[in-house]
């Protein structure tokens, strides 16, 4: 076999695969249908865009978005690289500037030696040739129904909302605070907005007569349960959002020194804090009815929104009966399927998949055995979720412990994060060992 590999989808599992397959000494092509083209979500001509929060999740080695990060870096991924030299203030979690992390993730894509660069796109698959298909969860229509034809299994589809941007400089600060719960008050990276019981009642009722984005006829909305609209949280019960975006717990509002009755917590979005994220408040309410409603909490009474919520499409295969255990399509063994649409959900899970199909592909191209990586890391449970045929309704997921194989005995609650990560990165780094992948960054030590 030649050593060209092409890869159609320059979004966070593209350029991952990329960089991981031309850093092997593979030629690469990347087909981005991005500036001619953009998806309902994409708006920046950069590749690795991130559509929506600015968030990567938690950055404790314990949970298991962490360790899956810890297990990134020490294969040397391009998106953790760039997620650390652009990180912004988020408490414990991983957030970053949007157009810097961009910035880097594509200037690390275009001036690689060995990867050429297309603008276009593609709308058939490819008959031959190794091929890693990373076009995310807004693949163009008529790639989408090839794809569909090739594995015969059609899409599922469900809905995501975005969560509103508004600018800071339009926040009361004389109504929100700064802190984190549980953190310091009035240190801390979130700005807090209190409402009190009265407030929140009168929130509440707006929010639950307000109007929603109709669907089409064929739309039958399944959301993810991670990323729930508020106005569908709403409708589970009165208290439901107190218990969720709007918990106040681990908070005291220096003007009373109470804890508030609710809160709606804003994150920055870019370095310089000039917007800031409405963090859980992903809506399809319609533009007007987020302006009315939003402006019900008292410290975004003159709210200036930079963008509002929104509903989108998300496209995925039915990964446990269409892909084989390595990400390779069943029906067409030459290509991998990488990120959102290969069944991953999230932006460290997309990368990861990237990451992983990279390696393979240049194992493939190198006539080497394919090995992954033990079901014990987090890169291997997330494997294992693609595989797990037993799901009758097969929905895209987070990583999580309950994906990795079970630790043996039984470990206390709060020592079982640690636990799941020790054994996770001794495997990984004896994977690594054995498969001759260099140590790219070594990993934290954990307590
Ligand atoms: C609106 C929205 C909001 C989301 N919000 C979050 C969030 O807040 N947090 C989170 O963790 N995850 C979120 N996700 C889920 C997921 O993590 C992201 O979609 C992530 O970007 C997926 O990475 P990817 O590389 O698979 O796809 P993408 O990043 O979407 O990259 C795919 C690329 O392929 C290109 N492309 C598509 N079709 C073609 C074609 N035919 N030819 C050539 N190029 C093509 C696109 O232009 C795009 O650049 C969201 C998803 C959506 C759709």
């Amino acid at each position: 076999m030649g050593e060209r590999l092409l890869i159609i989808g320059g979004g966070l599992a593209g350029c991952e695969a990329a960089l991981q397959a031309a850093s092997r000494g593979l030629s690469v092509e990347l087909v981005e249908m991005k500036p001619a083209q953009y998806t309902p979500a994409h708006s920046s001509p950069l590749l690795g865009e991130l559509v929506c929060s600015n968030s990567l999740r938690s950055a404790e080695p314990t949970s298991a978005v962490g360790l899956l990060k810890v297990e990134m870096a020490m294969l040397g991924s391009i998106v953790m690289q760039a997620a650390a030299a652009t990180r912004v203030g988020a408490g414990r979690a991983l957030a970053v500037d949007r157009q810097a992390f961009a910035a880097f993730l594509d200037a690390a894509v275009s001036s690689h030696p060995l990867i050429t660069r297309l603008s276009e796109r593609r709308d058939k698959l490819p008959a031959e040739g190794v091929t890693i298909l990373a076009t995310g969860p807004l693949t163009s229509e008529a790639l989408s129904a090839d794809l569909a034809a090739l594995t015969g299994s059609g899409h599922l589809h469900f809905y995501d909302a975005i969560a509103p941007i508004v600018t800071s400089e339009s926040v009361d600060l004389d109504q929100a605070f700064w802190g984190d719960r549980y953190g310091d008050p009035g240190q801390g990276d979130y700005l807090n907005c209190p409402l009190s019981a009265q407030e929140y009642a009168a929130f509440y009722a707006a929010l639950m007569a307000a109007e929603q984005v109709p669907l089409r006829p064929f739309e039958s909305p399944r959301f993810f349960e991670g990323c729930l609209p508020i106005e569908v949280m709403a409708a589970r019960g009165e208290k439901t959002l107190l218990f969720g975006p709007m918990k106040p717990v681990g908070l005291t509002d220096p003007a009373t020194g109470q804890r508030p009755f609710a809160v709606v917590q804003l994150r920055k979005e870019d370095a310089q804090g000039l917007l800031l994220n409405l963090v859980g408040f992903q809506t399809k309410l319609s533009y007007a009815a987020q302006e009315r409603v939003l402006r019900l909490i008292p410290a975004l009474a003159r709210a200036e929104f930079a963008r509002l919520g929104s509903i989108h499409r998300n496209t995925f295969i039915e990964a446990p009966r269409v892909l084989r255990p390595d990400l390779r399509l069943m029906a067409a063994p030459h290509i991998f399927v990488a990120g959102q649409l290969s069944g991953v959900e999230g932006y460290v899970e997309s990368a990861a998949s990237g990451l992983l199909c990279g390696l393979s592909a240049a194992n493939l191209l190198r006539d080497r055995a394919i090995v992954l990586p033990p079901a014990t890391t987090a890169l291997g449970g997330l494997l294992g979720h693609l595989r797990n045929a037993a799901a009758k309704d097969f929905q895209p997921s987070n990583v999580n412990f309950g994906l990795l194989e079970p630790l043996p005995g039984r470990v206390p609650k709060r020592q079982r994060g640690a636990a799941y990560a020790r054994r996770a990165l001794t495997d990984l780094a004896a994977w690594m060992d054995a498969q001759q992948i260099p140590l790219a960054q070594a990993p934290p030590e954990l307590a």
